[in-house]
């Protein structure tokens, strides 16, 4: 994980302020979130004794509309990690345009290490502590790196109780039965592949002879590999917290899933070499897709990269020392408030299901997640191109400019 990631995060508003010479007053708006919840939470585990989790929620800015944002459980994740992540919420929604402003939460806390009920009880917990800041018109959780639908369901029963009535759009990425919409599912990764097709168009780059590897095999990444695989891309290697995989011919996606499912990694899998972490992102291939934590593309090994294009679908991959170097070897870097934002947009239409007390196809769904895709990487390509800037300082661009308005319009500036 990267030493700090909300540096980064300020470092790359710092650019994009630069780039678009942008008043003062708006960016000391944007370097201090709104409101910052850091709290304890108890649970009973199993054995009886009492056990105190740290518990965070970092709202960012709600110019735009309600704040938005997942939940991370994660051993290393603190303040820091969840400011940064918050950030990076406020400008996703507002370079695609949806009408929410930014905040991220989290647990300190390995999910592995606990039992259902354990987890259970501390999910609860974390919305006990929340409650009054969150609401279908104040905060709107989801889900992060390990957390599930079936916590969304908890925390989703939990608010719904203690408001006195259930209020299914309180919480997004809940399973269907409970108001969860159709693709929400694998809405981050089938907004990564529009945005992929669109990279793919300006690159010049033919499915069948474009060479894909994948970092991370979870919510996001194991749905990318299985997406572009099935749309003809050559996806030749993928790894998950333990190890990764490599056959430079491509790999049968839909058994690694398999092989993964049953062994619970990805490594070993028949006719591949093992790769490390670290190796994966140096491999000789066209696009190289960060779908796990920050900080993995570093000023360290920005030069060794041997991809033609970076999507990012992870939440900060790429350091700014990496963007300098990556931008001057002209390696185009798909950021992550662009390219992952099908997870949020996916969020937004069940939100939108949710207050309007219907269910939608995935059909309608993808249908309307596609052009919000394709218009926000029209935006931002014509933005860097017209300023001469790389692809995360234009994207930073549009959203700060959207930002900045409601801000105006407001009057908080
Ligand atoms: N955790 C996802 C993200 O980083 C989704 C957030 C949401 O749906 O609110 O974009």
């Amino acid at each position: 994980m990267a030493q700090n990631p909300f540096a980064s995060a300020m470092s790359q508003l710092q650019t994009a302020a630069r780039a678009m010479n942008l008043a003062p007053s708006l960016l000391k708006a944007l370097q201090k979130p709104q409101r910052i919840l850091d709290v304890a939470i108890p649970v009973r585990m199993d054995d009886g004794s009492t056990k105190v989790f740290n518990g965070y929620r970092v709202q960012f800015n709600d110019a735009r509309g309600p704040f938005k944002g997942g939940i991370r459980y994660h051993w290393d994740t603190n303040l820091n990690e969840v400011k940064a992540l918050a950030f990076w919420m406020a400008m996703k929604c507002a370079v695609v345009g949806i009408p929410y402003g930014g905040a991220k939460g989290g647990i300190t806390v390995d999910p592995k290490q606990l039992s259902l009920g354990e987890l259970e009880r501390l999910s609860r917990g974390w919305v006990q502590a929340m409650f009054k800041y969150i609401g279908p018109w104040q905060d709107v959780p989801a889900p992060d790196i390990y957390t599930t639908p079936q916590i969304m369901a908890w925390m989703v029963d939990e608010y719904s109780k203690q408001a006195g009535q259930w209020s299914p759009a309180a919480f997004t990425g809940k399973p269907i039965e409970v108001g969860g919409s159709e693709g929400r599912m694998f809405s981050t990764s089938q907004g990564g592949f529009y945005v992929l097709e669109e990279l793919a168009k300006k690159m010049k780059f033919v499915p069948r002879r474009t060479l894909v590897a994948i970092q991370g095999f979870g919510n996001v990444g194991a749905f990318a590999a299985e997406i572009f695989h099935q749309a003809g891309y050559v996806v030749v290697a993928v790894s998950d917290s333990k190890g990764g995989i490599v056959n430079l011919k491509g790999l049968d996606v839909p058994a690694v899933w398999k092989h993964k499912e049953a062994t619970g990694s990805v490594q070993g899998f028949a006719g591949t070499k093992p790769i490390d972490n670290k190796k994966i992102l140096e491999l000789p291939i066209h696009v190289l897709v960060p779908s796990a934590l920050e900080g993995v593309i570093t000023g360290a090994n920005a030069s060794r990269i041997k991809a033609k294009a970076i999507l990012e679908l992870a939440n900060g991959p790429t350091t700014p020392e990496a963007d300098v170097k990556l931008f001057k070897r002209k390696i185009p870097v798909v950021p992550d408030i662009l390219a992952n934002a099908g997870g949020v947009t996916g969020s937004y239409f069940e939100w939108a299901q949710n207050l309007n007390g219907v269910h939608w196809t995935e059909r309608e769904v993808l249908t309307k997640l596609k052009p919000i895709m394709v218009e926000s990487f029209d935006a931002v390509w014509k933005m860097a191109e017209r300023h001469q800037v790389n692809l995360r300082t234009g994207a930073y661009m549009v959203a700060i400019d959207r930002i900045a308005k409601a801000m105006k319009l407001r009057g908080r500036v």
